[in-house]
């Protein structure tokens, strides 16, 4: 795991001051350490039974394709709003100021469709949560929700409860 773990960079007070941000973009730069996070990860969730990844611009789309071709699933893009060109279901979350708001096209989740929901950082969970409620509106069922990267001390794992959370790296 250090392998993975030394290729995830901490940058002080990013975005704004106080905060250490863990940039994963020297990680996924890497052949062999983005391919070996990429089959941990796939290892990790190879217990979920699961018919549709879910994932949200930009970061998540790395890993949520990366997981969902290896384990020849379907891949369903959650993106900002006026991106997807056809009917969509949204969900919102909010931010320290302001809030975001996630889109997928109506019919990429149908009633029972399972879903992994799978994002490259677990940080307050309101993104992933979103992505949660998005699934459940349309009438999927989470399957589950796998992270690179947790945060533990954000606590964002018990806003996700009672949803089964995998992460491969974890910051405390
Ligand atoms: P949350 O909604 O859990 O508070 O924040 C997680 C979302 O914000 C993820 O989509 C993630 O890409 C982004 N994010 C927040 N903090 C960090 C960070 O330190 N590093 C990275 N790579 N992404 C972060």
């Amino acid at each position: 795991m250090q392998e993975i773990e030394r290729h995830v960079r901490e940058v002080p007070d990013f975005p704004s001051p106080g905060i250490s941000f863990k940039d994963i973009t020297p990680l996924i730069e890497d052949g062999p350490a983005f391919h070996a996070a990429v089959d941990r990860a796939a290892a990790a969730t190879a217990g979920i039974d699961y018919d549709r990844v879910l994932s949200a611009e930009a970061r998540g789309f790395v890993f949520g394709t990366a997981l969902a071709y290896r384990a020849r699933k379907g891949l369903i893009l959650a993106r900002k709003p006026g991106k997807l060109p056809r009917e969509t279901i949204s969900a919102s979350y909010d931010l320290e100021y302001g809030s975001n708001t996630l889109h997928v096209h109506a019919d990429s989740i149908r009633e029972g469709t399972r879903v992994l929901v799978v994002d490259d950082l677990l940080a307050t969970g309101g993104t992933a949560r979103a992505m949660c409620q998005l699934v459940e509106n349309a009438g999927g069922v989470v399957a589950g929700v796998a992270f690179l990267v947790e945060l533990t001390f954000l606590n964002g794992r018990e806003r996700l409860a009672p949803y089964p959370v995998t992460s491969l790296l974890t910051y405390d």
